[in-house]
């Protein structure tokens, strides 16, 4: 089913805000995407739907920031609905990607996997990666230094970033976990593409290896993951409520309660 988003795009816009200071949000009302000011060119985290792309455009140039100095696109993982943008935004600005090397290779050599067939549609957004990024890669840029942690499950490339940001006079964690979906993880789906049960074992590996991070700002891939629209409801007053030093366990913990209800009832699993 083509979600609703690919088809009436303008319904999913929302206003872009700053979370904390260099840090904005510039995703849409399901897909996230976060515009980093480093001081010395912008990163843009994720790049939505193909169909979004121009809330996206639009919600940078609202926040006074020019799509031109957008320098580099990191991206969580190689699905349609985070990268959707990119190819357009390096034509566009000439920016450089950095993506999983796993991912970057899927894109172009398996774009059936890019979850373009489950929404019912076709990839034809295939770009370059110029960064392929391996575990623990530092990128450096301006006042910014993000940390590239392979976090593979959801898909074989997936990424997550630490970052660290100064507001009111203290140094924040920000973190993001690149592939917490567990819909690539089911039978129907690892016996539709081949792929081996292995991914389930990763994508646990993934999260013991996540619970070791320490992270003040936790910023989803989807809004839903850590109730942006709520935060931004409820903030009134100097209290930041992007600022949960616990909820990154939290969702860590919804996670693996999830992923092992699914795997336990996996015929596969049991029978191996
Ligand atoms: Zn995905």
């Amino acid at each position: 089913m083509v979600p609703e988003i690919c088809k009436k795009p303008w319904k999913f816009a929302v206003q872009p805000f700053r979370i904390v200071n260099r840090l904005y949000y510039v995703g849409n009302a399901s897909v996230s995407s976060y515009l980093i000011d480093s001081g010395d060119g912008l990163i843009l985290l994720d790049t939505g739907y193909p169909q979004t792309l121009y809330l996206l455009l639009e919600s940078i140039r609202r926040l006074g920031f020019d799509p031109d100095d957008i320098k580099l696109v990191i991206h969580s993982h190689g699905h349609y609905d985070h990268i959707g943008g990119t190819r357009a935004i390096k034509e566009l600005t000439g920016a450089r990607a950095a993506m999983g090397e796993p991912d970057a290779r899927m894109i172009v050599e398996s774009p059936e996997l890019t979850w373009a067939p489950e929404y019912g549609l076709e990839f034809y957004e295939a770009f370059e990666t110029e960064l392929p990024l391996t575990d623990g890669q530092v990128i450096e840029m301006g006042h910014v230094t993000v940390r590239c942690v392979h976090t593979p499950g959801h898909t074989d490339g997936c990424f997550s970033f630490f970052f660290d940001i100064l507001w009111d006079d203290h140094v924040l964690t920000v973190g993001t976990f690149g592939g917490p979906g567990l819909n690539t993880l089911t039978d129907e789906y690892l016996a539709r593409y081949g792929l081996p049960q292995t991914r389930r074992i990763q994508y646990l590996n993934s999260l013991e290896r996540l619970r070791k991070e320490r992270v003040d700002v936790f910023i989803g891939v989807h809004p839903d993951q850590n109730r942006t629209f709520r935060k931004l409801q409820r903030w009134a007053g100097l209290s930041n409520p992007f600022v949960d030093p616990a909820e990154w366990q939290r969702f860590l913990d919804l996670l693996e309660r999830a992923a092992r209800r699914l795997f336990s009832k996996s015929e596969v699993v049991r029978n191996d």
